[in-house]
């Protein structure tokens, strides 16, 4: 069950509303976004015990609404808020926006990282994309530029003159990644790491949590539950493509699951990325254009000055020209389906 607290509650309806939740013998969980709090009751409520609670709670003084969620993620879900925007910057994800966010799959040197980040600047991204710490599938392929990375980004930040997207491995990262970069990216190999999706949860950066290469849309929401538990209500959902029987593609891009985890299950917004949910170029562009047309928030698209030579991922990633392209063809269709790139 969830609470929730009308835009500008004060303090003191908050506290009150968390101790006769505690007086009942249930644990609390509060987030807070940027339009209300939301207190989530956490254990298991009687069915006879549930309409006294609501009718209880619903007439305290600056509750809007109390909501029975019987699943295991209470704030992740669609019951739990109305729509959640995200600020970075200039820029507001889950708002009617399409919000491109693009750029090399790996950061490889600063002429590389200019160059990318010129390139999709000069087009219309919103957000640059770079990885700077790459958790691959092998030892032996490219690990990232890793602490040398984090220097030359830092260095160049101001230059690159966009918000930064980038992954982290590892909860002890956290803290020094968050002074380099925006936003906080946790990829698929990392989607059921606790510990990480945890400290992202106390840190002060948004994160974009990717759905795992096997995962269920339902542990997909559990994954983002252990984010905003811990306080952190800027998380952005990314499908990037699962593991089917189908090989003639990467992955499979689940856009009917992406649909649904929009629509059916979740307040938080959803974001597409093409490259690693098809793993092949000449896809992008329709994928994409699918994307747009089906109402979600953004894109996560590898664009790469010279794909021929990336170090990591090349064959997903569109070069600057063709991306240039795309962004073109995407300002004509977004009015279509009422979004904004
Ligand atoms: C990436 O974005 O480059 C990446 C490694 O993605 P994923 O975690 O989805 O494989
Ligand atoms: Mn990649």
């Amino acid at each position: 069950m969830v609470i929730i607290m009308r835009s500008g509650a004060s303090e003191s309806h908050i506290s009150t509303v968390r101790k006769e939740v505690e007086a009942r013998g249930f644990e609390v969980v509060e987030n807070r976004g940027k339009e209300n709090v939301v207190v989530a009751i956490i254990g298991i409520i009687d069915t006879n015990q549930r309409q006294p609670l609501i009718d209880h709670f619903s007439q305290m003084d600056g509750v809007e609404r109390v909501t029975p969620i019987t699943k295991p993620y209470k704030l992740t879900a669609k019951a739990a808020k109305i729509q959640t925007k995200i600020h970075v910057g200039d820029v507001e994800i889950g708002n009617g926006r399409f919000v491109v966010i693009a750029g090399p799959c790996a950061l490889e040197s600063p002429e590389q990282l200019m160059s990318a980040a010129a390139g999709v600047k000069a087009a219309g991204a919103a957000m640059l994309r770079v990885g700077i710490y790459k958790p691959r599938t092998g030892p032996y392929a490219f690990q990232g530029m890793e602490e040398e990375g984090i220097e030359i980004v830092h260095g160049l930040k101001g230059e690159i003159g966009l918000p930064i997207v980038s992954e982290i491995t590892r909860p002890q990262m956290v803290e020094k990644m968050s002074e380099v970069v925006d936003i906080l990216q946790i990829g698929a190999r990392n989607a059921q790491n606790s510990d990480l999706l945890k400290e992202v949860g106390r840190g002060v950066r948004p994160v974009v949590l990717k759905r795992g290469l096997s995962m269920t849309l339902d542990e997909l929401m559990q994954s983002a539950e252990y984010i905003l538990s811990e306080g952190n209500p800027n998380v952005i959902l990314c499908e990037r493509g699962i593991r089917t029987f189908e090989t003639a593609t990467r992955n499979t891009l689940d856009l009917g699951g992406a649909a649904y985890l929009k629509t059916v299950m979740t307040h938080l917004p959803v974001i597409i990325d093409p490259s690693h949910g098809t793993g092949i170029r000449e896809l992008i562009a329709i994928s994409t254009k699918m994307a747009v047309a089906g109402g979600f928030d953004g894109l996560l698209v590898e664009v790469h000055p010279k794909p021929w030579e990336a170090l990591c991922d090349g064959p997903q990633s569109l070069t600057i020209e063709k991306f240039g392209k795309l962004m073109s063809e995407l300002k004509r269709i977004a009015p279509v389906f009422d979004k904004a790139i």
